[in-house]
């Protein structure tokens, strides 16, 4: 029997075996860097408005103990289970090691539909989950942050539960948290900033200009959003974006600020009257520069790969394409910028935050950005060099070099993390 399971798990584990492949990892480091480190499952019992009790799954899965305390996001989705949480974690990892950061990978969520609850239910089902899983968090141990479904807010629930829990303050238990409460100036834009500083080196090297280029982006949250407003502020033209119903398209440029005051108001992106309507799946294989899908998994398969139609694929999801449609897009010339460099972003602004925490002492927003933009453009460009030296994909570079990091900190460390 297999512990965790799942398409988007199964995903994971075979990019895994390419670099474990590439890397020529003995049998024994192969195991131990395969199967995450260790995972919790729960049941929270959440009374609702209308006075039923529900009982949630909620799951956290820490990937990597080995480099320092564990770090990821918390998601929650109607779909999420144990097995996706699972590939989180272990991207998670690669991610915190390729970008050099002191951490291993972990992951949360909770299988809910946020957009049906009420305030006071997310807020009562998030403190209990706190409650479930403190046995296993802490500012040394692991670290949350927001991710698909979760925001400040939901982080502030956190830290203020694990305080009450410890009889004080702990700001370090979660990063993405609110300014006022010890998070970080830049947070909140961190990965769409990152996406666009990893374009930004793309179109250096393509020698492609930023002014009139046009863009795609699937998911108008947290990460597409933002990064759809720097395109648009740096003078590309954001021709497309969707959220979960649907999309819009406008092909001379959307007014981004405008959309997102349509998005604020509305809560979705259809009926903007400036555009005409689009399907997800039409939006991927539209005519463009850049298309950066920052919604869910799995979105680019081998059933559309071969109809792209982008110069530049920036990954801003977590596992956006599957190995299958990889090798098709490698094959057709598409320069892909792969999820584990492309949206580090956030988890870069989360270390600061954490940093910035454990000291006391608060950063200036321009401060976080050029550090930002310092780490994730190195790790850009050592990603882009071991792509040309050794004439592998951009995906496999970014792969080896973070999966040789943890190969090598367990290595060192013997049999305990
Ligand atoms: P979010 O909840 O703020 O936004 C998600 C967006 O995707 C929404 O517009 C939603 O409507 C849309 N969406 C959801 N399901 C969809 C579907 N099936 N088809 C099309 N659109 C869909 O989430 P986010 O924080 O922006 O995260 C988006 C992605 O970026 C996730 O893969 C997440 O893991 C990844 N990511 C987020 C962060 C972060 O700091 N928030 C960091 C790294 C990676």
């Amino acid at each position: 029997m297999h512990t965790y399971t799942g398409p988007t798990y199964e995903m994971a584990i075979k990019q895994f075996d390419i670099a474990a492949d590439y890397l020529n990892l003995n049998q024994e480091a192969r195991e131990r860097v395969r199967v995450p480190k260790r995972a919790m499952i729960v049941s929270v019992p959440t009374r609702m408005d209308d006075g039923r009790v529900v009982m949630f799954a909620g799951f956290r899965v820490q990937h990597n103990l080995s480099l320092g305390p564990c770090k990821g996001g918390l998601r929650y989705s109607p779909d999420v289970d144990l097995g996706e949480v699972a590939a989180l974690a272990m991207w998670m990892s690669w991610k915190c090691a390729l970008v050099g950061l002191p951490y291993g990978g972990a992951k949360g969520g909770i299988c809910c539909d946020p957009s049906t609850m009420s305030r006071g239910e997310v807020e009562r089902m998030t403190r209990r989950f706190t409650q479930e899983i403190v046995p296993m968090i802490g500012p040394e141990i692991d670290i949350m942050a927001p991710d698909m479904g979760t925001n400040e807010q939901t982080m502030a629930w956190i830290m203020d539960t694990y305080s009450m829990q410890v009889g004080h303050t702990v700001p370090g238990i979660v990063t993405g948290k609110p300014v006022t409460i010890g998070g970080s100036l830049g947070r909140v834009e961190a990965t769409g900033r990152g996406v666009f500083y990893c374009v930004q080196e793309a179109l250096q090297l393509l020698d492609i200009p930023i002014e009139g280029l046009r863009i795609a982006v699937q998911g108008f949250g947290n990460v597409g959003g933002t990064c759809a407003a720097l395109f648009h502020a740096a003078g590309a033209k954001v021709i497309a974006v969707s959220d979960v119903r649907s999309g819009v398209v406008h092909h001379d440029g959307l007014d981004v600020y405008e959309l997102r005051r349509h998005v604020e108001k509305t809560g979705v992106v259809a009926g903007f009257d400036q555009a005409d309507p689009i399907s997800n799946e039409e939006l991927l294989t539209l005519e463009c520069d850049v298309l950066v899908p920052a919604a869910i998994e799995r979105q680019i398969t081998e059933a559309n790969a071969g109809k792209l139609r982008c110069r530049i694929l920036a990954e801003g999801a977590n596992g956006p394409t599957t190995p299958e449609a990889d090798a098709i897009i490698n094959e057709n010339g598409i320069f892909i910028i792969p999820d584990v460099l492309c949206n580090a972003g956030g988890v870069i602004v989360s270390y600061f935050e954490w940093v910035q925490d454990l000291q006391n002492y608060f950063w200036t927003e321009s401060e976080v950005n050029s550090r930002l933009r310092d780490i994730i453009t190195r790790a850009f460009q050592a990603v882009y060099q071991l792509h040309t030296r050794e004439h592998i994909s951009m995906r496999l570079a970014a792969l080896a070099v973070g999966v040789r990091k943890v190969a090598e900190a367990k290595t060192l460390r013997g049999l305990f993390p």
